[in-house]
């Protein structure tokens, strides 16, 4: 069954640094080493797979970063073409990702948004939208990383995750929840330019941002996922916040403490270990998504534009 899935099964690598910082024993889900770069192939494997099954005839996606690269690599996998809405701002390396993956691509919009709502109305008979975030076929995916995770010996009794759209956060939720697991701890970290879930969590309502000034595109959704705000209030999780330079400062950290390069918006839950953050202190067993990132290049890391 499992060989038959687009993702990998991901090492679970317990970090000696990182646990002589928070005190517990620190365990990493190396999704950065996922074919597509990044956590987003486990739910959006999922949701191609399924709608492959149902006949598809073409998969939609609107995103210019991890979740657009995914698409297209499961497209060409599973041999159904692809087109990727993108907006403007897309750098040239993550369209360079996306064409390497045989993926067609349509520049439309200044934004997420706006290459979402294209998307959505060129949308025609048989083809399938895979929205980036909002989607209970992603988030049952993404849920087998706690599966994982426990089947490979580890039950932790805390979570340390990044926060965009909520996909991954609700996927996770899932995850512990099947597994016995919905009361600890979960640490959704975003970076403040980013901070839609805070941004809910604040005014006690499923509300938007404004804008997005964070270097951590990867978590530039204005909204998070509505049940990924609901799951906020339910579950036992706790939003954190983190500067841009905290997060670049944990991807250099990572970089030379476990030789593997992500993007910022991984560098951000990684910063919550480094800090590291007080609510740590009591969990034994700490996971930690490193949810990756395909765009990210050695410049960026080591120089860091518009840093706040
Ligand atoms: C998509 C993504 C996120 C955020 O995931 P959401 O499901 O949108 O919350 C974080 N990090 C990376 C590398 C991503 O690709």
């Amino acid at each position: 069954m499992d060989n038959q899935k687009l993702h990998i099964e991901t090492p679970l690598i317990a970090s000696l640094p990182l646990s002589r910082l928070a005190g517990g024993r620190v365990w990493l889900k190396m999704e950065s080493i996922q074919p597509s770069g990044s956590f987003k192939l486990r739910g959006i494997g999922n949701a191609c797979m399924t709608h492959a099954a149902a006949g598809a005839r073409q998969f939609l996606s609107s995103s210019g970063g991890n979740a657009g690269i995914a698409v297209a690599y499961a497209g060409r996998k599973l041999g159904i073409p692809v087109t990727v809405v993108v907006p403007e701002t897309t750098p040239s390396r993550s369209i360079e990702l996306i064409t390497q993956e045989s993926a067609r691509i349509v520049v439309a919009g200044a934004s997420w948004q706006e290459a979402h709502a294209h998307a959505v109305q060129i949308l025609a008979p048989g083809w399938v939208y895979i929205h980036p975030f909002d989607d209970p076929l992603l988030w049952a995916g993404h849920a087998g990383m706690i599966d994982e995770t426990v089947r490979q010996g580890v039950t932790p009794d805390a979570v340390v995750l990044s926060v965009g759209g909520g996909g991954l956060l609700c996927g996770v939720i899932e995850g512990l929840v099947r597994n016995g697991l919905s009361a600890i701890p979960v640490i959704a970290v975003e970076t403040k330019g980013a901070a839609s879930l805070a941004a809910s969590i604040r005014e006690n309502k499923h509300t938007a941002v404004d804008e997005i000034t964070s270097i951590a595109t990867s978590l530039g959704a204005k909204k998070v996922a509505k049940q990924a705000f609901a799951h906020a209030l339910k579950y036992n999780v706790h939003s954190h916040l983190v500067s841009d330079r905290q997060a670049l400062d944990a991807c250099r950290s990572f970089a030379l403490d476990h030789r593997v390069l992500v993007e910022p918006a991984c560098g951000a839950a990684l910063a919550a270990v480094y800090e590291p953050l007080e609510i740590l202190n009591a969990a034994r067993n700490i996971l930690v998504v490193v949810c990756g990132g395909a765009g990210v290049t050695m410049q960026q890391i080591l120089k860091g534009p518009n840093l706040s």
